[in-house]
């Protein structure tokens, strides 16, 4: 396996009659990304899917992505202002008038922790925003290198446990907020699918409003590049709805009844 395959596993276990799919449109979501470009690649098939329906999608990145280049020379922080404006520029072409908030936790790249000011910043983003949907990292998923997805994930989970008791974080001066569901991308054992096969373009355009990371993630220097790389995420979204029927699939842990 590669270390740094990012986005949706290849290799489903649980067996395919125990899934659910294609959840209900909710009027809200968030997704929690540990860097910029990761809520694309792990469902912007389907925020995009969610948003063209009516759906506001919110957007949450925890780090400031200034490690995100093999430029070993790189100005620092152009290159977190520039991800940002990346990402500002991604959701808008994932969700188009339907894009809500796109905020950013500014931990440094490659150093975030999983501990109680970001939990707290993180519920703090969950009851201001207050979300139907919220989307992240599985941090369970074996065998994952990169510390910062597992923080991000393990953010999300307990992030919305303190969201939505009433007596966690009592400083903040919003409610409390309980959402619906929980979806986890590049899911350990993933047990729901949802349908993107409408929106993997959208979802291509979105990743690369991420230019900066055209050399270091997406190994697309030049067009023929460019185009393999498009080719590599058709073909795997195309690999995992075929199983459910689906020209086009993403797929996800569902945590529901929260
Ligand atoms: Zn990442």
């Amino acid at each position: 396996m590669a270390a740094n395959d990012p986005g949706q596993p290849l290799h489903p276990s649980t067996e395919l009659t125990d899934w659910s799919r294609n959840l209900p449109t909710p009027a809200s979501a968030l997704a929690i990304g540990a860097h910029p470009d990761d809520v694309e690649f792990g469902c912007g098939g389907l925020l995009a899917k969610w948003a063209a329906d009516g759906c506001t999608v919110h957007h949450l990145v925890c780090t400031d992505g200034s490690k995100g280049t093999w430029d070993a020379d790189v100005d620092v922080d152009e290159l977190a202002a520039r991800r940002q404006d990346e990402q500002r520029e991604a959701a808008r072409r994932l969700a188009g008038a339907n894009a809500g908030e796109v905020r950013f936790l500014g931990y440094v790249d490659g150093e975030l922790d999983s501990g109680l000011d970001a939990r707290g910043r993180v519920a703090l983003t969950i009851r201001e925003l207050r979300p139907s949907v919220v989307l992240g990292h599985d941090p369970w998923k074996r065998y994952r290198l990169h510390p910062d997805h597992r923080h991000a994930g393990l953010l999300v989970c307990e992030g919305i446990v303190a969201a939505r008791d009433p007596h966690f974080f009592r400083e903040h001066p919003v409610e409390h907020h309980r959402p619906d569901a929980l979806l986890l991308w590049e899911a350990d054992e993933p047990d729901h699918v949802e349908d993107v096969t409408d929106f993997v373009a959208t979802k291509l355009e979105a990743l690369e409003a991420h230019q900066s990371q055209f050399e270091s993630t997406m190994k697309a220097v030049d067009d023929a590049e460019l185009d393999e790389f498009r080719a590599r995420v058709a073909d795997r979204l195309g690999l995992l709805g075929a199983p459910h029927s689906m020209r086009a699939a993403e797929v996800f842990t569902l945590i529901d009844d929260l």
